[in-house]
């Protein structure tokens, strides 16, 4: 097949979408991004970006334009609500030199601006004020799409990608029957309080003398806090059940926030007194869907359209980062003229339908665990997590954050080499692998190749995807 121009729409400039807009581009697609905000922005929150996803933004130039907003902190301390310490992971260095890539907390401002910046350097175009109120994907092999934007009321793609957050129009004329939906009267609060704040205290400062995230743990609530903004500002999310299912966002009078965690340890207790306004999130399930795409695959669903999910894992948008990064390597294979873009689409829809569906899995699963009531269950988690606290490595934890088998099956993964693997196998009709040893790469990258030197000369387990 001869190379191919094509013109991907994006429906949507959140993290998903901007990161698929540097990805799309980077494999030489034409990229054009419709945007409903007036302005391209994200809400006032703290977000974490997990060794997952700190790779593409080191390897996009994302990192170098956030810069020091990009916090990385020294350790993880899990506590019982009455601040008892019972897990511990040592992030620095051990994170970096473990998985590769850092573990970074920042604003959600900083880290969008970054992704703005980049997409635009990439070449992609952003139109802001263009939501997007229908699309035909039926009449033609391409598709058209209508906006409310005065100026360029109408597009037309080869593919459209609704990457359009959990209400998303793409996923609701694709599939009309799905709804999203609280699983749990379960959602969080979500706060800021500047550092400064916090340092006049003479119980609250105890908690900044170091950058750390702390999490306390109780029965049916918890707090998780990190620093953000080159460590100027306290965020904090606050986990909660109300009498009621959520699902849409919420202003609440921050005394409600004050007695929902007066029982909490007195340090963190005095930084909660502090928040000067807070609102409630809903924590919305999407799927698992039978399908993220429509029957001619011109169209396609990212992020949290296809898959939203509980936060317990910080895993949301860092899931709709990979997506982006993935479909990236799939559409190069179209750009090249190795595939048809209904097969770029396929392989896709292979590759992360089942990976978004663990992370949904893990997500509720720390939930459960941070969640525990209050007695024999809690008493196992602490007692399992507290070998943590001693000198010896721990082969299994709940604290998953730091657990080996979620650091590895999480926080290691590595959405483009998945990506080369799953083409290579649906090219080549078999999987990358060292012929002679019969090792898959993808085996040898998650067992071996991450501890090889560089410049290994016996490096032939380091199989280069030859697509
Ligand atoms: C309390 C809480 C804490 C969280 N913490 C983390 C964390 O630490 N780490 C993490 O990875 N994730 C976290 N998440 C999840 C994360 O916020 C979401 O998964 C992520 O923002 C989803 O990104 P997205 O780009 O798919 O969708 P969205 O961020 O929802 O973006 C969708 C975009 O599409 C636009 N749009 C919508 N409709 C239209 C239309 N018709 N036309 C044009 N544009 C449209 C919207 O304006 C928006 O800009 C958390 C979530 C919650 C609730």
């Amino acid at each position: 097949m001869p190379a191919q121009n094509i013109h991907i729409g994006l429906c949507g400039a959140g993290i998903g979408g901007l990161a698929a807009a540097i990805a799309l581009r980077r494999a030489g697609a034409q990229v054009t991004v419709l945007e409903a905000a007036a302005e391209l922005g994200e809400i006032g929150a703290g977000i974490q970006m997990t060794p997952n996803v700190s790779r593409l933004l080191i390897e996009w130039g994302v990192a170098d334009i956030i810069g020091t907003n990009l916090v990385e902190f020294e350790e993880l301390n899990m506590r019982r609500r009455d601040g008892t310490k019972v897990g511990y992971t040592r992030m620095i260095p051990n994170v970096r030199r473990d998985l590769g890539y850092p573990w970074w907390v920042v604003h959600r401002a900083h880290l969008h601006s970054g992704l703005v910046q980049t997409a635009l350097q990439h070449g992609a175009k952003i139109h802001t004020n263009s939501r997007v109120t229908s699309l035909d994907y039926t009449s033609s092999s391409s598709v058209k799409v209508q906006t409310s934007s005065p100026t360029h009321p109408t597009h037309t793609f080869d593919l459209l990608i609704g990457s359009d957050g959990v209400n998303s129009i793409v996923r609701r004329t694709l599939f009309p029957d799905v709804k999203p939906a609280p699983p749990t009267t379960n959602c969080a609060y979500r706060a800021i309080v500047p550092y400064e704040q916090i340092r006049k205290d003479p119980i609250a400062r105890e908690l900044i003398e170091k950058l750390t995230m702390e999490v306390w743990m109780a029965e049916k609530s918890y707090i998780i806090t990190y620093p953000i903004s080159a460590g100027q500002d306290f965020n904090l999310v606050l986990s909660h059940h109300v009498d009621r299912l959520v699902d849409k966002v919420e202003e609440v009078d921050v005394e409600e926030v004050r007695r929902q965690y007066k029982d909490y340890d007195p340090r963190i207790k005095k930084i909660v007194d502090m928040i000067p306004e807070a609102s409630r999130w809903p924590l919305l399930v999407t799927g698992p869907l039978e399908s993220w795409s429509s029957p001619g695959k011109n169209v396609v669903l990212m992020g949290d359209a296809a898959h939203s999910m509980v936060n317990h894992m910080a895993q949301g948008a860092a899931t709709s980062m990979e997506d982006g990064a993935f479909l990236g390597r799939c559409i190069a294979q179209v750009v090249q003229g190795r595939l048809k873009l209904a097969q770029a689409i396929e392989v896709y829809e292979k590759g992360r339908m089942p990976k978004a569906h663990f992370k949904q899995q893990v997500s509720f699963l720390n939930g459960a665990i941070w969640h525990l009531p209050d007695g024999p269950a809690q008493e196992a988690r602490d007692k399992a997590m507290s070998l943590e606290l001693g000198d010896k490595p721990v082969l299994r934890s709940p604290n998953l954050y730091g657990n080996p088998t979620t650091s590895l099956c999480v926080y290691a993964y590595d959405a483009e080499e998945h990506a080369d693997a799953e083409l290579y196998k649906y090219i080549n009709g078999k999987e990358m692998m060292d012929e002679e040893k019969n090792i898959t790469k993808i085996m040898a990258d998650k067992y071996l190749n991450w501890f090889l030197p560089e410049d290994y000369e016996g490096k032939q387990l380091r199989i280069e995807a030859k697509l």
